[in-house]
């Protein structure tokens, strides 16, 4: 996984923009005061473990999410090998709230056809591939390029078959209106990041938020055609001001028939508006989130999960695959979104850094490559995460590196040692051991 940001731990803050605390001073009276203290403090760490992988630190459960914990310190993640195998994502506790959304759509366990719109890093669609039912597609998208970089390796990490990953503008998905569930977590001014990222604040005016204003309606009205007649959009942002939030989504209501879906959260601290519901740091251990529920008028025909995992010219084809709408099968194909199992290679058929993490993948692949088990103690789980090559008596073909029951990356056999087949990007770059 790529390192999860210090998280302002040794950054030196930036004064918050004054025509920003004005804003909150307008809209909050004298609990703006709360609100810029809480900006002061350290922020809080908290993880969402994987329910498809065991282990991970624990700490004080989340109030709104059941795999998402609090933790007392912020331990070297870097150093711990279960996040690099997808054991668990590190996530700001206020984007967990995406679960409570999903349960008042009445989505949770259930199989359905969904996008991630703005999907990097991936915080939205690990948590999604885990609350969704197993017969799910969840197609993770992300138009930037080096962001869906680091998109790919999480969703890779998290190790969940029924995923895909593109690249495709939003305009793309209006024409396929197929989705039952869209999430858009779209671009905002990142009022809520304000402590722990300086440029958030240095970022921040009046101006930037009239112009992600626009940009969120433009992207609303595309996810919106992309939704099935019945479909649930999420809409959330990780900011405050009214033209991103409730205003803009009051807007959009008065253009388009939908209905709103009331969030509980399951704990006084966020704070519900007529359309979502809203995190404070003064009011939440969490930063700045708002979230909001809107269903498509209209009912559907059920989708048809059914079918198995194939594999098919190298990649996953997740079940339901071939209930879904030719057209978006193909735009899937084209932007080669579907998990990737088998690379070929000059040497012949070779798995592919993805299929490390996935417990169905590896099982297709084992039936087209011979692969070796090797388990690692943590000092060489991390030596093997840094690239190095691992000793070993007899080492032939490929083998999976795994620590603790999970896989961490391919190696290749070369007699008396294993050479190192972990991508260079997601190698970890200290030689510091402590953690
Ligand atoms: N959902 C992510 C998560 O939970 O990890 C965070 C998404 S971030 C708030 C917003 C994303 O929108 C960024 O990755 C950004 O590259 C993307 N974005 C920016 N402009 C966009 C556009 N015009 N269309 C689609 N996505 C855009």
């Amino acid at each position: 996984m790529p390192s999860p940001r210090k998280a302002g731990a040794t950054a030196v803050m930036p004064p918050l923009p004054e025509a920003f605390v004005a804003r909150m001073a307008a809209r909050l009276g004298t609990e703006v005061h709360a609100l810029v203290d809480a900006l002061a403090q350290p922020p809080p760490t908290s993880i969402r473990h994987n329910p498809r992988k065991p282990g991970g630190p624990v700490g004080e459960p989340v109030p709104w999410c059941a795999s998402g914990h609090h933790l007392t310190q912020r331990p070297r993640f870097t150093l711990d090998p279960l996040l690099h195998a997808g054991a668990y994502y590190v996530q700001e506790a206020g984007s967990m709230l995406l679960e409570r959304a999903l349960a008042a759509a009445g989505l949770i366990g259930t199989d359905a056809v969904a996008l991630d719109l703005c999907a990097a890093p991936g915080g939205k669609s690990t948590h999604l591939l885990s609350l969704l039912g197993p017969r799910s597609v969840v197609l993770c998208n992300e138009v930037d390029a080096r962001r869906h970089t680091a998109l790919l390796e999480n969703v890779y990490k998290w190790g969940a078959p029924n995923a895909c990953v593109t690249r495709l503008p939003a305009g793309d998905f209006a024409a396929v209106p197929h989705f039952d569930l869209v999430v858009l977590d779209a671009p905002c001014s990142g009022e809520g990041l304000m402590r722990r990222e300086p440029v958030a604040r240095t970022q921040w005016s009046p101006w930037l938020v009239q112009r992600c204003s626009t940009l969120q309606a433009a992207l609303l009205e595309h996810v919106w055609q992309a939704l099935r007649p019945g479909g649930t959009l999420v809409y959330c942002t990780c900011t405050w001001a009214e033209e991103e939030d409730e205003g803009l989504l009051h807007r959009f209501l008065e253009g388009h028939a939908a209905t709103v879906l009331p969030i509980d959260p399951l704990h006084p601290g966020p704070v519900r508006g007529a359309i979502g519901i809203t995190c404070m740091p003064h009011r939440c251990k969490a930063e700045g989130f708002f979230i909001a529920a809107l269903r498509k008028p209209g009912t559907a025909a059920p989708w048809d999960a059914g079918g198995t995992i194939v594999l098919e010219q190298g990649r996953l084809r997740p079940p339901g695959w071939n209930a879904l709408p030719v057209a978006l099968r193909e735009r899937i194909d084209r932007a080669d979104g579907a998990l990737p199992v088998l690379l070929d290679t000059p040497g012949g058929p070779a798995p592919h850094p993805a299929a490390a993490y996935c417990r169905e993948a590896l099982d297709l692949l084992q039936a087209a490559v011979p692969i070796t088990t090797v388990d690692l103690d943590h000092a060489t789980a991390l030596a093997f995460l840094r690239g190095e090559a691992i000793a070993a008596r007899e080492a032939r073909g490929h083998a999976l590196m795994r620590f603790d029951g999970l896989g961490l990356g391919w190696a290749r056999g070369a007699g008396n040692r294993w050479n190192n087949r972990h991508p260079t990007p997601w190698r970890i770059r200290t030689r510091r051991t402590d953690v």
